[in-house]
């Protein structure tokens, strides 16, 4: 039986909303809801760098493993969060 009402959508064709970041609660961006994520929240830039940095240093996990992980719990980069800013050296 299913006991959620919430509608399905292909990521891509989803209605966009204004999304608060579950980790500093500052502007998420205009994006669509990752169904992992409370309503309202998503993920800003600036903390996808550090998460991602801290799933490698801490976590040791590869690059690849850690953007899996951030996908699965944040959702897909330009579609449900912020592309992630990359560091020039
Ligand atoms: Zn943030």
């Amino acid at each position: 039986m299913n006991t959620i009402n919430a509608p399905i959508y292909t990521p891509g064709q989803a209605p966009k909303v204004y999304l608060r970041c579950a980790c500093c609660g500052g502007f998420a961006g205009y994006f669509e809801q990752h169904w992992n994520q409370d309503l309202g929240w998503g993920l800003c830039a600036p903390c996808a760098r550090w998460i991602a940095g801290r799933l490698v240093i801490r976590e040791r996990m590869t690059p690849t493993e850690a953007e899996a992980d951030m996908r699965r719990t944040y959702g897909e980069p330009g579609i449900n969060r912020a592309e992630p800013e990359r560091v020039t050296t």
